[in-house]
């Protein structure tokens, strides 16, 4: 299938001279929707999987269905003061500035099997900071995976050492 039709360019979204990958078209298609999340769960063979960790907001989409495959419990990982119970915090670097984003204390046991999604790896520092926050918790990373992965960035450079995969390489 080709999937990449139905990811398109926005241009100059969020902010002008950035080229938004929009996934919306992918969404609204069954079958590149089935397509995906096959090529996302093909990619963990015979792996036993106990959470998968989804990053606000677009990470959980998928995240929830490969949850929902794997039989997995489901972790949103979210922007600050969203979660409403006991949340540890990693704050990342941005172009102009930090974020942060924010887990529950008690979604991850030490030892669980994690597999995190969110749609785009980018400079990679989301999902840097996702790997810390599941760390801390005492979980064990399987797979770090997206739809896609904006090689150009070089956001893999950030997440050495961990299982990385895209269905899509821009
Ligand atoms: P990074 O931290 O620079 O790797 O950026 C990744 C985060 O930004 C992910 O949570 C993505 O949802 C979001 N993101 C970055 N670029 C795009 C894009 O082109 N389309 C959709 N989301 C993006």
């Amino acid at each position: 299938m080709n999937v990449e039709s139905y990811v398109r360019d926005i241009q100059d979204f969020p902010k002008k001279g950035i080229s938004f990958k929009d996934i919306t078209p992918l969404l609204n298609d069954a079958e590149a929707r089935a397509f995906c999340l096959t090529t996302l769960k093909n990619s963990l063979s015979n792996v036993k999987i106990d959470k998968v960790v989804g990053v606000e907001s677009r990470g959980f989409f998928f995240g929830i269905l490969l949850a929902q495959e794997f039989n997995a419990g489901f972790v949103p990982v979210r922007k600050p003061k969203k979660l409403p119970f006991d949340t540890l915090s990693a704050s990342y670097e941005l172009e102009y500035g930090y974020d942060t984003l924010e887990i529950h204390t008690d979604a991850i046991q030490k030892g669980d099997k994690v597999l995190i999604h969110d749609d785009v790896l980018a400079t990679g520092g989301t999902a840097k900071a996702v790997c810390e926050l599941v760390e801390q918790l005492g979980g064990e990373i399987v797979q770090v995976n997206f739809l896609m992965e904006l090689t150009f960035l070089n956001g893999k450079d950030k997440l050495e050492g961990k299982n990385i995969f895209s269905v899509l390489k821009y």
